[in-house]
């Protein structure tokens, strides 16, 4: 017996014609790959319809990975709810570990220029890492701990519902694009992370090691502001210089 499923004709074309002009808009940023879903992992994940607060709450004092018995905060996210930009980062250092906020060392204070460059505040973005808890002597996470951390990433995503997303560093860029791609060829242009363009750029603690490097911050930071720009049809935000 075959049975009949309801379908509004003109929502499906309509939903048709998003999802072209959605893969067209991809497509002249330079996004290669598309991911179609969710990643599914084990455990309880967030509801996808939760505020930033409740996966706040689902999270709560987790012990979903080992890293939870080096830790002593988890370091979930700090910013604005609704930023149209946020920033990840790979995993918190000592600093963030004892403050419970993300980028507060050296490499934070940088970021903090950065946005101050692009004339905005820590408090007008978001700001979080791959994961949320320090790895022991600030190793690479390990491929079992951003399983278990990431649909937390995504359901606060999914909550900010950012226009963009810088990805900051080689390991933030490869775990975000799924990618062993380095980050000298991955910036500079976009990716897409389940709908949203993803900018790479070199991590500030890299920067200070190696400052000639922050022409090019810049320069990709140039390009966000134009991305946003365009998304949301806004005067420019920034014609500043460069940061120092
Ligand atoms: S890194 Fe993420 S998954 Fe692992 S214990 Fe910390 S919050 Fe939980």
């Amino acid at each position: 017996m075959s049975e009949t499923v309801g379908v509004d004709i003109e929502e499906l074309r309509e939903l048709i014609r998003q999802t072209r002009a959605h893969v067209r808009r991809q497509q002249l940023l330079g996004v290669e790959r598309l991911y179609v879903a969710w990643p599914e992992h084990p455990g309880k994940p967030p509801e996808p319809s939760s505020t930033l607060a409740q996966v706040r709450q689902t999270l709560g004092e987790c012990t979903r990975c080992k890293l939870h018995t080096g830790r002593k905060t988890i370091v979930f996210g700090v910013g604005n709810p609704q930023a149209w930009l946020v920033f990840v980062g790979e995993a918190p250092g000592a600093d963030e570990d004892q403050q419970g906020e993300p980028f507060v060392g050296r490499a934070g204070q940088l970021l903090t220029r950065i946005l101050e460059a692009m004339k905005l505040t820590r408090e007008q973005v978001y700001i979080c890492n791959i994961i949320k808890c320090r790895p022991p002597a600030n190793r690479n996470p390990e491929p079992d701990e951003i399983a278990a951390c990431e649909p937390f990433l995504v359901a606060q995503l999914q909550a900010i519902k950012p226009k963009l997303i810088c990805a900051l560093g080689t390991f933030a860029a490869q775990a975000l694009l799924r990618t062993k791609e380095p980050i000298s060829k991955l910036r500079g242009r976009f990716h897409d992370y389940h709908g949203i363009p993803v900018l790479p750029t070199f991590h500030p603690a890299y920067l200070l090691r190696n400052p000639h490097e922050k022409k090019t911050v810049w320069e990709d930071m140039k390009r966000l502001m134009r991305e946003y720009e365009q998304l949301s049809n806004t005067e420019p935000l920034a014609s500043a210089p460069e940061f120092s």
